[in-house]
């Protein structure tokens, strides 16, 4: 497989960007070699600069549910971009979307658009601050929750229940406020309940982690969190950036039936195109400005082409589809368990709806201290074994693989074909 222009791009790229990309994950560090550069995508198909193909598992990071450049989200598109690109006023369109996703999501009864998945969890936490008085917040380790300066916070160690900055340029006071748990642990979060008494404002979670590689809630865990937050006059955050839409209809809260205070969303909402959204009870939301005294704005929030896309990508989304991404998903699944136990290579695999990952390792996985512990190494080998059979996975063993509606059984079949060999190529070792 040539890479030869991708080679050549990547190399002026870094002299002109930080990494050779706008954002880091992109630049393969994490797998090593040449981050591909895409030229375009079709359905299930991603095409490079060389003139490769290859099944796209990544889907933008789990935006395009229906796979790239789906006709009725172009078609939308195009109309909406001859009206004009931006009015910084309302229309009608961010109407729709916004009655379309209350709809879909019955915990939230009012929302506000804005441009980034960072900013619905930024801005979400600062109306659960005004509205409770407090100043901390409860995250979880591994999770991810966009680049806002005190959600870049990790645990301390031992005993220290103060965040660390887990990021340079985040001054040390930024992250105080901010206390870590390990994912999926209810009794390190209700000891900080314990631990700060009418202090936290909010815990906010991915209610099926996705940035540690997909890791689902332990039967209970979410339940807990509704129970101790309400117990302690916190409020319960979800984000769903990736989960919206994505793990059904009605997100993860949909899924495993419990109502949070206030949720965030992102991806999928904008068809591929800029967006982010938070949204929930009335009487939060209404501490937004303009009627309440939290303020946030944006000047592209809300712009008709990200609502556009996202209206076209919503409406295609079927309980049939549901259907048939969770049977795709499954088969996907299944048949890379079959792959790794014929090569005996030993996984863990993680899937939840059509959204899945393998955790090279023998040992379970709960949490972002297991999932950190697994065999990176294996992954990177696996990546690289897969991508020159035209399969592009999530460069990083820490990222989920996405199943879009473009997927066929054809293209499941050919990405198991290539996994059986992969598999064999990391059982036998070496680069
Ligand atoms: C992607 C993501 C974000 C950040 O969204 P951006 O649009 O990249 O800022 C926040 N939370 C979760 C769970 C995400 O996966």
């Amino acid at each position: 497989m040539q890479a030869e222009r991708s080679e050549q791009l990547f190399a002026l790229a870094q002299t002109v960007m930080p990494g050779g990309v706008s954002s880091p994950v992109r630049a393969f560090r994490a797998v090593g070699g040449t981050p591909r550069f895409i030229a375009r995508g079709k359905g299930a198909y991603l095409y490079d600069v060389d003139g490769n193909r290859y099944i796209d598992y990544v889907g933008s990071w789990g935006a395009l549910i229906l796979g790239h450049a789906h006709p009725a989200v172009v078609r939308a598109l195009r109309e909406a971009i001859r009206r004009g690109t931006s009015f910084g006023a309302p229309t009608e369109a961010e109407l729709a979307l916004a009655l379309r996703i209350r709809e879909a999501f019955p915990s939230i009864e009012k929302i506000r658009f804005v441009n980034s998945g960072t900013e619905a969890t930024m801005s979400a936490l600062r109306v659960a601050r005004a509205a409770t008085g407090r100043s901390k917040i409860l995250q979880f380790e591994g999770a991810y929750h966009g680049h806002a300066d005190f959600l870049l916070a990790r645990a301390g160690s031992g005993l220290a229940t103060f965040g660390l900055p887990a990021s340079a340029g985040v001054p040390s006071a930024w992250v105080q406020d901010t206390l870590v748990a390990p994912y999926n642990d209810l009794e390190a979060v209700a000891a900080l309940f314990e631990r700060f008494p009418d202090q936290i404002a909010a815990v906010i979670v991915e209610p099926v982690a996705g940035n540690m590689g997909v890791v689902p809630p332990k039967p209970g865990f979410l339940e807990g969190l509704r129970d101790l937050t309400r117990r302690h006059g916190a409020l319960l955050v979800f984000d769903e950036v990736i989960t919206g839409f994505r793990v059904g209809p009605g997100g993860a809260q949909g899924l495993y039936e419990i109502k949070p205070d206030l949720t965030c969303l992102g991806k999928i909402i904008g068809g591929g195109l800029p967006i982010g959204a938070y949204g929930g009870r009335a009487d939060l939301m209404d501490l937004v400005a303009p009627v309440g005294p939290v303020y946030q704005a944006g000047t592209l929030s809300g712009n008709p082409l990200s609502m556009a896309a996202g209206r076209a990508t919503l409406e295609q989304l079927t309980p049939v589809l549901y259907q048939q991404l969770e049977e795709r998903a499954a088969q996907l699944a299944e048949g890379l368990r079959a792959a790794a136990e014929e090569a005996g290579v030993p996984v863990r695999i993680h899937r939840v709806g059509s959204m899945l990952s393998v955790f090279f390792t023998e040992a379970e996985v709960v949490d972002f201290a297991t999932a950190s512990a697994t065999d990176r190494a294996r992954y990177a080998r696996f990546f690289h074994a897969m991508l020159t059979r035209g399969v592009y996975l999530p460069p990083s063993p820490l990222e989920a693989w996405f199943v879009s509606a473009a997927h066929t059984d054809d293209h499941i079949a050919r990405t198991l074909r290539a996994a059986r060999e992969a598999f064999r190529e990391v059982a036998r070792g070496g680069v």
